[in-house]
C-alpha cells in the first residue's frame, strides 16, 4: 500500500493508493502556503496517519506529485510560483524520517504521465507522450515505461513551445508560445478581448463556461473553441512530428471538452504531419478521472522503487 500525496497550488490530496492503482481511501486540505511548509507538513502526516488508522494498515512507501519545479533526485523544493517561500524545504527526506519508508517525488505531469502509462489510456504503449490542458499546458514523456529527463533531471517543457512567435509574452520567456496560446487562461483572455459591451456572458467566465457557451450556439464562444481547437492541434501536431508517439493521453480540466476541439486536432494533425506515419499515433483521452494525481503519486513511488515489475526503475 503505498501513500500518495499530491501538493498543488490549491490543495493538497492524501491517499491510500494499492498495488494496482486503485485509491482506497483519499482526503484533502487547502494548500494554504502561506501558513508555512512546516505546518503543511504536519497536516500531510496527520492526513496519513488517520486514514492509515482507519484502514488499520502499514505503508510500503510514499510517491509524491507536486507543481513544480521540484529536484526529483535529492526531493527538494525548488522556485515554485504557488508557495516561494518554500524553496529548499524537503518533503522527501521528511516524510521518509517521519514514517520510515522510502519516499519518491516527481513534477505532477510526471506522475500523471506514468499513472496513465501504468494503469491508464497509455498501457502498453512504448512511447508515450501525456500532456494536460488547464491553467498550464505540461505533460510527461515516457520511453518504455521509462520517465525521459532532462540534463541533471529536467522536467522537459513540453507546453512552451513556440506556436506563433507574434502572440503575448509568456513567463517562459517566449512569445506565443503553446500555453500562451492555448491554456485555459488564453481562451478567457481571448473573448474578452473580443466580446462587444453587451454580451450576455460577460461575468465570471471560465474556460468550461465558454465551452458550454459554445455548446449551447453562442457565436463568439464557438469562435473561441474553434481557436483553441486550432492551437490544440498545431502543438499536438508538433509533439507527433517530433516524437512519431504511440500514443498521446490528453488530460487536464479544459480536455473535459474534449469532444469540441478532436475533429479540428485529427485534421491538423493530418494535414500537418506528412512526415510521420502520424496515423499509428494514438489519440486518448486520459483514463483516471478525478483521482489521477494521486494514483500519478502512488506510480511515482513504484516508477522509482518497484524494480520486479520489469518496466520499473
Ligand atoms: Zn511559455
Amino acid at each position: 500500500m503505498i501513500g500518495a500525496v499530491d501538493i498543488g497550488g490549491t490543495k493538497i490530496a492524501v491517499g491510500l493508493v494499492d498495488d494496482d492503482g486503485r485509491v482506497l481511501s483519499r482526503t484533502e486540505s487547502p494548500t494554504d502556503a502561506e501558513r508555512g511548509y512546516a505546518e503543511a507538513l504536519v497536516r500531510i502526516e496527520q492526513m496519513l496517519r488517520a486514514m492509515l488508522a482507519a484502514a488499520g494498515i502499514e505503508l510500503t512507501g510514499i510517491g509524491i506529485g507536486s507543481t513544480g519545479p521540484i529536484d526529483p533526485f535529492t526531493g527538494e523544493i525548488g522556485d515554485v510560483n504557488f508557495f516561494p517561500e518554500w524553496r529548499g524545504n524537503n518533503p522527501v527526506a521528511d516524510l521518509s524520517r517521519i514514517f520510515a519508508v522510502r519516499v519518491a517525488m516527481e513534477n505532477d505531469a510526471d506522475a500523471s504521465a506514468l499513472a496513465e502509462a501504468a494503469w491508464g489510456a497509455g498501457k502498453d504503449k512504448e512511447r508515450l507522450i501525456y500532456v494536460t490542458v488547464g491553467t498550464g499546458i505540461g505533460g510527461g514523456i515516457i520511453l518504455d515505461g521509462q520517465l525521459y529527463r532532462g540534463v541533471d533531471g529536467a522536467h522537459p517543457e513540453i507546453g512552451h513551445h513556440v506556436i506563433d512567435a507574434s502572440g503575448p509574452l509568456c513567463m517562459c520567456g517566449f512569445h506565443g508560445c503553446w500555453e500562451s496560446l492555448a491554456a485555459g487562461p488564453a481562451m478567457i483572455s481571448w473573448i474578452e478581448s473580443k466580446m462587444p459591451e453587451d454580451y450576455a456572458h460577460r461575468d465570471k467566465l471560465t474556460a468550461k463556461r465558454v465551452c458550454e457557451l459554445a455548446r449551447e450556439g453562442d457565436a463568439l464562444a464557438r469562435e473561441a473553441v474553434d481557436r483553441e481547437a486550432r492551437y490544440l492541434g498545431l502543438g499536438l501536431a508538433n509533439l507527433v512530428t517530433l516524437f512519431a508517439p504511440d500514443a498521446i493521453v490528453l488530460g487536464g480540466s479544459v480536455m473535459k471538452s474534449a469532444a469540441l476541439f478532436l475533429e479540428e486536432i485529427r485534421k491538423t494533425i493530418c494535414r500537418c504531419c506528412r512526415f510521420v506515419p502520424y496515423e499509428k499515433t494514438d489519440l486518448a483521452l486520459a483514463s483516471l478521472g478525478e483521482d489521477a494525481n494521486l494514483i500519478g503519486a502512488a506510480r511515482v513511488w513504484h516508477h522509482r522503487f518497484d524494480r520486479k515489475e520489469g518496466h520499473c526503475a
